[in-house]
């Protein structure tokens, strides 16, 4: 098998660069490393290990237009949203630069002394995440994991290394110390594999596809892992007749189109109210077509290629079935990995376009008569992920909220991925959070240690 691993630029379909294609015995030579450096970097005194965290957010900042570009070549997306996602980036270290200090524990009054909890690290923690947004979801990982004592071996998706691997690079240059970054970049089946089932990690955080996390849950079992899992969605956008409709349909493209449509967030099942569906169709027509589909390395360009010529033909496979295509955007021609804008109007929830994430720019629209079923629809789904609500009326945006199984959910907007709000999933979505105070939690473990006072 080959020893180097061919990058390829989604836009050109040319090869970016060639690195390094690490295997099981390089993710065994990096927990080892982990395994080493665990010792030291959990007894760095807390404030010193936020200071780390904040060299490490500056040195990043520095490096920002470096690995923005970079991103943006290797996952196809524009430029001004991989400025953005490294902006998180440095965000998320500086919010965690605080956790240090923070990881506090409970006193409990217990007959006969005193009871206490403290958070103790676990150790080495492997972080398994997907080419969509690389460095981004890596980041959410690293920084609460780092922050609460923990080594770490990252392996990013062996599409889109190039930015982890400039990560580990830059995070020794802020001092961190040898052994507590450990970047592998390889196969999942080979690489990832061996680092869910090493005796010496003591956690898998994973972002990926449900089916694999299905299996990384399952292979994790073994050694009685703790497991995260960040995994698949197929979210509502729910339009009611009496929203802003402009607005919505104005925003509905770029929340399911943004990055492609290879958003795990991606609200791709658009479901309008009987009433207003002709009005927002029009609206979505023209908003959908004025998406600036293009090079990502020009400005203003709002949407890029898809990540390979097989994920394009997955996106492909589902607008050959039953539901009309109802709006088709522009795309170019020519080499890089290209798929127009579509909308499917009007899908049956039961219709695969409508049950599958398609990980894609294809949105579907399904119609609804009223607040029950909108509802219904919505949570009839494996997924529970993301989702929006679009309505005027606040109390029935409260309690279409509060009914829908889902994790993260914004009203009147189409984001909801904050620094500092929990995010993670419902249902086949996922389980356990990131980002937000309580992160830091899932790379701990409660220690409750009790100190008798009384002499017997
Ligand atoms: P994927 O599941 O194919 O791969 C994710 C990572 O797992 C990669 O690094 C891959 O190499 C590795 N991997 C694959 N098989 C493995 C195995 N058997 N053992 C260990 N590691 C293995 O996902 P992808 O195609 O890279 O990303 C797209 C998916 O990620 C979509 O389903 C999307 O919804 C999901 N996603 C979820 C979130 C979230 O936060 N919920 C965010 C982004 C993406």
């Amino acid at each position: 098998m080959s020893e180097t691993l061919d990058v390829v630029e989604p836009a050109t379909e040319a090869v970016l660069a060639q690195i390094p294609r690490a295997g099981a015995e390089e993710a065994d030579a990096a927990v080892a490393r982990a395994k080493a450096a665990f010792p030291a970097w959990r007894a760095v005194a807390p404030a010193d290990r936020a200071r780390l965290l904040h060299r490490l957010a500056d040195a990043l900042a520095e490096h920002h237009e470096e690995l923005s570009v970079l991103e943006a070549r290797n996952a196809g997306k524009p430029i001004a949203d991989a400025r953005g996602e490294i902006g998180m980036v440095v965000d998320t270290f500086r919010y965690y630069a605080a956790a240090p200090e923070r990881l506090l524990g409970d006193t409990i009054p217990v007959p006969g002394g005193l009871g206490f909890t403290v958070r103790e690290p676990l150790g080495v923690v492997a972080l398994i995440t997907p080419w969509n947004f690389p460095l981004t979801i890596a980041a959410w990982k690293l920084a609460p994991a780092l922050a609460a004592g923990n080594t770490v071996v990252l392996k990013p998706a062996e599409l889109t290394p190039l930015t982890a691997i400039e990560f580990e690079r830059i995070a020794l240059e802020a001092g961190l110390p040898e052994g507590v970054v450990n970047v592998v970049a390889g196969p999942g089946r080979e690489c990832g594999r061996r680092l869910v089932e090493h005796p010496d990690v003591a956690k898998v955080a994973f972002t990926g596809s449900t089916e694999v996390g299905r299996s990384i849950a399952a292979a994790a079992a073994g050694t009685i892992k703790r497991v995260t899992l960040e995994l698949g969605g197929k979210s509502a956008n729910i339009v009611f007749a009496d929203a802003d409709l402009e607005r919505a349909a104005a925003v509905a493209p770029l929340a399911v189109f943004g990055n492609a449509g290879q958003d795990c967030c991606a609200r791709s099942r658009i479901l309008v109210e009987s009433s207003a569906l002709d009005r927002f169709m029009d609206a979505l027509e023209e908003s959908v077509g004025a998406l600036r589909v293009g090079d990502p390395l020009a400005e203003g360009t709002q949407m890029g290629p898809l990540i390979s010529a097989g994920q394009r033909e997955t996106v492909a496979s589902f607008v050959n079935g039953d539901a009309p295509v109802a709006i088709r955007g522009e795309a170019p021609e020519g080499p890089g990995f290209w798929f127009a804008p579509t909308v499917l109007c009007p899908v049956s929830n039961d219709d695969r376009a409508a049950r599958e994430e398609i990980f894609g720019p294809v949105a579907v629209v399904i119609p609804f008569r009223d607040e029950a079923e909108a509802v219904a629809l919505a949570n009839d789904s494996i997924y529970g992920l993301s989702g929006s609500i679009w309505t005027r009326d606040g109390a029935k945006a409260l309690r279409v909220a509060r009914s829908l199984e889902s994790g993260v959910l914004s009203i009147n907007s189409n984001t909801s991925v904050r620094v500092s709000t929990p995010f993670g999933g419902f249902k086949q979505s996922g389980y356990g959070r990131e980002l937000g105070p309580h992160a830091t939690d899932a790379y701990t473990e409660v220690k409750t240690i009790y100190y008798a006072t009384d002499s017997q």
